[in-house]
């Protein structure tokens, strides 16, 4: 089976419903014109559906493998490695005076979403790579700036994220790697850190590793966490990028999926480090960079979902199996209810992630605008979508490879068929990059510590689709805006339960159903957008579909997450297990 970018239906979210071509009026992106977009798009479109894709399959057969500290990496990866620097990818959202591409954040997504589709392990080192480029563009000193990032803008080294410890996971405050400052102003850093996505591989020249760290007498917890560039190889005496730092790969796990990508455990000892940001700020210089790395990472689910729907549907337009009751009958699978369901849901569903991705992706672009007005509205409104973008998209994109696997019958649990690989390699984006949990988390708190005026700017958005539903034409769609009408009483409602309540607690407890409600309704308020742009028949019976048959779970997100702390908190220790 091949894996086509759905490059129309990027067009289609990009120019029709998110209107993308505000972009074009903002200074910094002022010479990029539809028409460039448009090639851009094309180029990152065949590249990854022609040279990447083939590679997917073999990534997940042939895992990459560490021999004597280095790791080797799936054959074939090198040459479409080479491929792809040549083609600047590595570099597409660095900025254009270090040898960046210098493109909006909305145009990686794409590149992003077809290249995860393409071979989603492999997409992870970009992804690291474009982390590394934006922490160092915003927190590092013009030193920093000018030595790592044109080699990392041009692929000859890569960038990897050093967060977690053995015993510092979502609390990441709690990590103990030291760093000590050496007499020329470098920092030797000790420590272990685990599940470090391609923290050791054979495509580039060297490997440079963003570190967070504890200074001596630094403040206990988060506050007291530094961040540190530490490559793998620094400069010899002849100046060249060579010499080892001690900083060693011992091991790199087996694991569920995303076995194209060496997850390693890195050791650090006295490795040569620099300072990025000020002392004691290095998990504001994280933050930073998190915003587009989760985006990122909601792009993973996004991209997972278009190749399990993609292969799904190849295989029901083709299995015979059964005679449906229908006209038109074709003779196979797809003729029947409940398989239609099965695709429908995933095409639905799909589309509303990557409006959703795609919109938050905007929104960061055109917070960057001069306009401060406009820059900060929508800082704030990327802020609240994005953990919304993470954990939703990542949890459906899960779900739809579900869903994909049942469209496949007894082959979707073989593994030829390859989506047994997409349902194995998908899971890990609801945990890493922050849980979905923990993004939860970021919503109902840091997201809503502005008494809601985010996510009552959003709930405005929705009540201008609904009224210009109600004036419509056509009665599917005023349909749709009542739909759409209901689920948002009972969305401000729990908002308003969420933002009343005094002990924290219990938003804590509705957290996750919380953001699911969210990004529920913002899906079909993406899709109902879209039936009023176009009168494509599909599109308008794809959003109909939504609000009937996804919607109403919106509602039953809103009422668990009202339930509070005490329908969880109201059992003994001995209902877990606990010895008394
Ligand atoms: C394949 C893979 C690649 C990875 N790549 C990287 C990488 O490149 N760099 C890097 O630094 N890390 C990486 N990680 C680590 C990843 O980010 C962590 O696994 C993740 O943040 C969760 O931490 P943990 O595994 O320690 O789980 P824990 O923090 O122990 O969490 C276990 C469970 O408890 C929940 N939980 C924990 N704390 C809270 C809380 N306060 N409130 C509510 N629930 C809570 C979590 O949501 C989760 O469900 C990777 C992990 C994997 C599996």
């Amino acid at each position: 089976m091949s894996y086509i970018a759905p490059i129309d239906e990027t067009k289609f979210w990009l120019y029709e419903v998110l209107e993308a071509k505000r972009l074009f009026s903002l200074s910094n992106f002022r010479e990029l014109k539809k028409d460039d977009l448009d090639l851009i798009l094309s180029e990152a479109a065949k590249i990854t559906s022609e040279s990447i894709y083939p590679l997917n399959q073999k990534s997940d057969q042939s895992p990459a493998k560490l021999e004597n500290g280095v790791c080797r990496t799936t054959p074939g990866f090198a040459e479409a490695y080479k491929l792809l620097i040549q083609g600047g990818w590595a570099g597409i959202s660095g900025d254009q005076k270090y040898g960046g591409m210098g493109l909006p954040s909305i145009v990686t997504s794409c590149f992003n979403e077809y290249f995860g589709s393409a071979c989603l392990s492999f997409s992870l080192l970009f992804l690291m790579n474009q982390g590394q480029i934006d922490a160092l563009e915003n927190h590092a000193n013009e030193d920093i700036k000018n030595i790592f990032l044109p080699k990392l803008n041009s692929g000859e080294w890569t960038g990897t994220m050093n967060l977690t410890e053995p015993h510092a996971g979502s609390d990441v405050g709690a990590l103990t790697t030291k760093a000590e400052k050496n007499s020329d102003g470098s920092y030797a850093i000790t420590g272990q850190k685990i599940y470090i996505s391609w923290g050791e591989h054979d495509l580039s020249n060297n490997i440079c590793h963003l570190v967070l760290a504890r200074l001596p007498n630094s403040p206990k917890g988060s506050k007291g966490v530094s961040l540190f560039i530490v490559p793998k190889y620094i400069q010899n005496k002849e100046d060249e990028w060579l010499l080892e730092n001690n900083v060693k790969a011992i091991s790199v796990e087996k694991k569920m999926g995303m076995h194209g990508s060496p997850t390693a455990v890195i050791e650090y000892r006295q490795s040569r480090g620099w300072l990025v940001g000020d002392e004691n700020a290095g998990l504001h210089a994280m933050f930073t960079m998190m915003n587009n790395a989760r985006l990122g990472v909601g792009i993973e689910g996004l991209s997972q979902c278009e190749l399990a729907t993609q292969k799904a549907l190849e295989f029901a337009r083709n299995r015979k199996q059964g005679h449906a009751k229908i006209d038109n009958r074709k003779g196979v699978i797809l003729d029947h209810p409940d398989v239609r369901r099965m695709l429908i849901t995933m095409k639905s569903l799909t589309a509303a992630v990557r409006a959703l991705c795609l919109d938050a992706a905007l929104s960061l672009d055109l917070s960057k605008s001069n306009d401060k007005q406009l820059a900060s509205k929508e800082s704030a409104r990327a802020s609240f979508l994005i953990p919304i973008a993470k954990a939703f998209s990542t949890d459906i994109g899960c779900r739809v490879a579900d869903i994909g696997i049942q469209v496949h019958g007894g082959m979707g649990y073989v593994e030829e068929t390859g989506v047994a690989q997409v349902f194995r390699d998908v899971r890990v984006t609801a945990i890493y990059e922050g849980t979905n949990g923990i993004q939860a988390i970021d919503l109902v708190g840091r997201k809503m510590a502005d008494s809601g005026k985010a996510a009552n700017g959003l709930i405005d958005e929705m009540k201008l689709t609904i009224s210009n539903c109600s004036h419509h034409e056509d009665q599917q769609i005023r349909e749709m805006g009542t739909r759409l009408s209901k689920s948002l009483v009972c969305l401000e409602s729990t908002l308003n339960w969420m933002l009343k309540q005094e002990d924290f607690n219990n938003r804590l407890a509705g957290a996750t159903p919380f953001l699911q409600a969210f990004g529920m309704i913002l899906g079909a308020n993406y899709l109902v957008k879209a039936a009023m742009k176009t009168d494509a028949l599909d599109r308008k019976s794809l959003a109909q579909f939504y609000c009937v048959n996804i919607l109403p779970e919106m509602e039953a997100y809103g009422v668990i997450s009202q339930s509070g702390q005490k329908s969880l908190y109201n059992f003994t220790d001995n209902f877990f297990g606990f010895s008394q």
